[in-house]
């Protein structure tokens, strides 16, 4: 049976290894949509090598590049955020979401609107509008597979179980590059260093939050929205060997975890083959090369991001978004060489401190909010 796909996020990390995944079962997939924000070049090769029906850019001004790349083929050509919408409720049976960001919210909402599956990477989405997005979901019978290697540890830790006999669930953190680092070299890390992961290779913007530990806080509300067990059920126990994807321990004392390597193509595959399993060229767990596996309680002095991340979810309304658009924007400082590693999460903790919008309660309320508080943050970082 041949299912269709479509992919938002098509040229980065995630759209990378998902159509990895799909270049060794070609007769399984039909390609409907292949997104991106600009790469152009890259996008209509992608969109040609799998006979894609239509390519798309959300920012307009590559949309005269993608025609041109896609000349003479019978590839449609678009662009502009309202297009990547189009493009995700064009009804695959299943889309991965995976472009970085805020932007990601509105095409991810027009896909779940489709009632169809999405295998959701995007968890700023998740943070930003978990409510408005978990109650879409619910409403049009979307099918929502955590992508995310923590949630989708969880998730498959959960198939069969009763929610009401969960006692923790444990998300672990590699810790990033700087797990040992005292604050004042923490003051000092520069871009390279952040930019470079011990144990993952991702995008930008996630490699700077693995560093900062937002990706953890982020993935704390995440998970808060997706398994609805409590905020106080939520623990984050550090692991440097990102081996125990996440665990998930019952009230009879047995904990149930994920291993696998680290690579990504494992946890898209899980969702791609869902409840089925497919193979993979992941390389095979080896234990005995491994040898041992640590655990560690965050350090929040020096990582406050998870404590913030935390505070966000219990005060609810609209400080997970707020929360969000902080910290995109000063990662999107911190990368472009404006302020120093220890400011973003400082960042983050004075947008947060500012009076908060009140609580979004629609999609075009939490993109106001997220509009507001990249206004906020930017000012905060260069004041008139
Ligand atoms: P990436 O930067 O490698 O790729 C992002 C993709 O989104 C690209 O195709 C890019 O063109 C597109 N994009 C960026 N900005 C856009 C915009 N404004 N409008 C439309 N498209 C836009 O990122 P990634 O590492 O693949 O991460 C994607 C998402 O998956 C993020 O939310 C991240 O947190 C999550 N995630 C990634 C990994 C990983 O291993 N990379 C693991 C878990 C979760
Ligand atoms: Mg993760």
């Amino acid at each position: 049976m041949t299912r269709s796909l479509t992919i938002l996020g098509a040229t980065g990390s995630i759209g990378s290894s998902t159509l990895d995944l799909i270049r060794g079962e070609r007769d399984k997939w039909r390609v409907k949509a292949l997104t991106a924000n600009c790469s152009a070049r890259e996008l209509a090769a992608l969109a040609i090598e799998f006979g894609a029906d239509m390519a798309v850019v959300g920012d307009e001004t590559c949309l005269a590049d993608l025609r041109d790349a896609l000349s003479g083929t019978s590839i449609k050509a678009m662009g502009g955020p309202q297009a990547l919408c189009e493009a995700a409720a064009a009804g695959a049976d299943v889309t991965v979401a995976a472009i970085v960001g805020c932007a990601g919210l509105a095409p991810v909402m027009a896909a779940v609107e489709q009632g169809s599956t999405i295998a959701l990477a995007n968890k700023e989405t998740l943070v930003s509008a978990g409510d408005i997005l978990m109650q879409a979901v619910e409403r049009h019978g979307a099918t929502l597979l955590p992508t995310d290697s923590e949630h989708n540890a969880i998730f498959q830790c959960l198939h069969g179980q009763n929610m009401a006999d969960v006692r923790w669930i444990t998300l672990t953190a590699s810790g990033g590059p700087f797990r040992e680092w005292s604050a004042e070299q923490l003051a000092k890390a520069t871009r390279e260093q952040a930019l470079k992961h011990p144990n993952w290779d991702m995008g930008a913007k996630i490699t700077i939050d693995s560093a900062t530990m937002f990706n953890k806080g982020l993935e704390l509300i995440e998970a808060w929205h997706l398994f609805p067990v409590g905020l106080d059920r939520l623990r984050i126990v550090v692991h440097p060997q990102s081996v125990i994807h996440s665990m998930v321990e019952y009230r009879d004392g047995s904990t149930l975890a994920q291993l696998g390597p680290s690579d990504m193509r494992v946890p898209i595959a899980s969702c791609l083959a869902w409840p089925s399993r497919m193979d993979t060229a992941c390389k095979p767990l080896d234990l005995p090369a491994i040898g041992h596996l640590n655990f560690f309680h965050p350090d929040e002095e020096r990582f406050p991001a998870t404590k913030l991340a935390r505070e966000a979810a219990e005060a609810g309304g609209a400080a997970p978004a707020v929360l969000n658009a902080a910290n995109e924007v000063a990662v999107a400082a911190f990368l472009a060489g404006q302020i120093a590693f220890t400011q973003i999460s400082a960042l983050v903790a004075d947008t947060l401190a500012k009076p908060l919008p009140p609580a979004p309660t629609s999609l075009a309320e939490v993109l106001a909010v997220d509009a507001e508080a990249r206004q906020l943050a930017l000012r905060i970082l260069e004041p008139a």
